[in-house]
This record gives C-alpha cells, structure tokens and sequence, in this order.
C-alpha cells in the first residue's frame, strides 16, 4: 500500500509527547486561510519553486518537455519564468536543478518506506517517549494509508498520535481509535458559519466527530490555533471554555498563535497568499493571554506559542489540575 506523503520530519518536538517523527501526508479537505502547510492541501503532487535560490543557469528550460520554464529579461537582467498552466510536474527539471530551486512536493511511499525512516530513530523514542505522529493535510484524507501506518508503528511497540481537524468520516476515525494513543484534535473556530468562512468546512461534522471520538474514551488534546482578527475574540474563547467543560477528561489544550510560515510555501507554489498578518507579536500575547485564563479556571494547558512544552517529562511542570466540568452540548 502507497500515500502521497509531503514530507518526513524527523526529531519533531512539537507533534507530541518526546521526540517524534512526523509524517505529513498530503490532501486536505479544508482550506484554511492561515494554513501554515499549504502544501499539504491539494491531493496531488505540485511543483515548488524558489526565485531567490534560482542561478538563471537555463537547465530546467533545455529540460522540461512542456516548455514550461523558459528565462526571460527583466529590468535587472535574465529572469526564470514558470508557466504552470504547462507544468505536468513530470519532474525532469528538478532533477537538472542544480540550485535545489525546484521541487516536487508529494511523492508516493509505500508503509514499509515510511517504516523505514521511522524507524531510523527508534533509539530516541525509547529514551524521550517519543514515537510517530501522522499529520497532513489530513490524515483522514488517506485512512487507509493512516490505518496501515497506525499498525505497521503499533506492530513496533511505537507511540501513535494523529494530528486532525477532525473533518471526515467517522469510520476513519472510528478505525484508527484503537491504533492512536493520542489525538491532536483541531478547534479553529467555534461558530459554525464563521468556520464555513474561513476554512470553507462547517464545524458540525468536527464537532459531531470530537463528541464520538470522546465519548468512546479516545486520549485527546485540543489544539487551537489563534488567528489575527479571526478567532482572537471572546466569542470563540468563550466556545473553548465551553467545549473543556463539557470534556473534562481530555488530555489537554494548546494555543498556536499565528505563524506567517505559510505564505513564503505559497509563493514557492504559484498561489496568492490567502491570508497576512505583519506582525505576530500581538496575537502571541493573545495566546499567553487565554492560555493564562485557561489555566486559571483549572484547564490542562499543554504548551502555547513559542513555548510549547509538550513531552512526558515536562507534563509535570504544568502543575494544573483538570477539572470536573458540567456537561453541556456543543
Ligand atoms: S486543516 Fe490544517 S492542513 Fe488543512 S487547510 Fe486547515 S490548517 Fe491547512
Ligand atoms: S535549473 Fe534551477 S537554477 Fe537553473 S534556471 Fe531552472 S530553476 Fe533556476
């Protein structure tokens, strides 16, 4: 069995407890104005490319059978010009690129390949309490590659996490449940029109997937990502508080302020940038902020911005006890 992966990061600290490797797995259903992995959206392979690393050396022009690339002169002398609308991603330009300006983001691995590099590590995930988290895109996207995954990596004694927005079919979920010892569950937005709006995905069926998900005793940590001027309201703060009442044995909480790291990636793809915020110090300080709140009515805050503080032996330090809450729908 073969799925399209993006990339393979090894030695990962914030994808969960320890140290971990975590693979990304490509195509996503949502389309998240501030993704900071748009290379992950789009189920197909594309083509990258960097402008600032080109040489204008003219390889890829005498390579590619589309005629994509061609060089043409700009005011400060000759210039790398991509038409995508002639890119097959075929891939002979990127290997004659001797700048690493070019890339194709997804390739097909098969379970024993990704196993592979897992693996390379295991030496690590014994001593930190570490292990393989699956992340995207998103996983759900590919369950039955997730599921494989999940088996191959329970088969070597391996910690799972999945990283989700919870967007897709319970039966994937319901699948990898027994595989998955920790869910990294996204909360973006709590109001259902306004999640539409900025994803384009109502919440209902996330909500709906996290409620099951929970009620048949999954390990699950929220991760909520604060967005300039998107979610940064007491509306939505509010929501969360409500949703960590309602769950009171989940396994935590983090804020992710807002990153700009996407919008170079989609430069280096051919996509206008959906979304930008100049500065990000302001929305850091939101995230301290409801994180403090949180930890003040008695939530499990796991980590926030920077300094995020996942990994077994750090858990400790947080010191917060969880709560009981009151049941409510949400
Ligand atoms: S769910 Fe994640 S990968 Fe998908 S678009 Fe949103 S931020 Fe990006
Ligand atoms: S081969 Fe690479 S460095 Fe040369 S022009 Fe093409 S993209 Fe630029």
């Amino acid at each position: 069995m073969t799925g399209r992966v993006f990339d393979i990061q090894r030695f990962s600290v914030h994808d969960g407890p320890g140290i971990r490797t975590t693979v990304f797995l490509k195509g996503c259903p949502l389309n998240c104005a501030w993704c900071h992995n748009p290379e992950g959206i789009r189920a197909g392979p594309e083509l990258s490319f960097d402008r600032e690393k080109c040489l204008a050396c003219g390889e890829c022009v005498r390579a590619c059978p589309m005629a994509a690339h061609s060089l043409q002169t700009d005011g400060k002398g000759l210039a790398h010009v991509l038409d995508r609308g002639r890119c097959e991603v075929r891939g002979e330009c990127v290997s004659v690129c001797c700048s690493d300006s070019l890339e194709i983001v997804g390739r097909s691995l098969s379970v024993e390949e990704v196993m592979r590099e897992v693996m390379a590590d295991r030496v690590f995930y014994r001593q930190a309490g570490g292990g393989l988290t699956i992340s995207g895109g998103e996983p759900l996207m590919q369950a039955e590659f997730t599921a494989a995954l999940l088996v191959a990596a329970k088969k070597e004694g391996l910690h799972c996490c999945v990283e989700t927005s919870g967007f897709g079919g319970w039966e994937a979920l319901c699948r990898m449940l027994p595989l998955t010892d920790l869910f990294l569950f996204d909360w973006k937005v709590t109001e259902p029109v306004e999640h539409e709006r900025h994803t384009g995905q109502s919440n209902t069926i996330i909500a709906r997937n996290l409620r099951e998900l929970y009620a048949r005793g999954a390990r699950i940590r929220l991760q909520c990502p604060l967005i300039p001027g998107i979610n940064d309201n007491e509306g939505h703060y509010e929501g969360i508080e409500a949703l960590l009442e309602s769950m009171p044995n989940l396994d935590g909480i983090s804020i992710l302020p807002y990153h700009p790291l996407g919008t170079a990636k989609l430069e280096r793809l051919g996509r206008p940038p959906a979304f930008a915020a100049s500065t990000t110090s302001a929305i850091r300080q939101s995230a301290r902020f409801l994180a403090g709140r949180l930890a003040r009515r008695g939530f499990r805050v796991v980590g926030t911005e920077g300094d995020r503080q996942e990994g077994g032996q750090r858990r400790a330090e947080d010191g917060v006890p969880r709560r009981e809450g009151i049941k409510s729908d949400f």
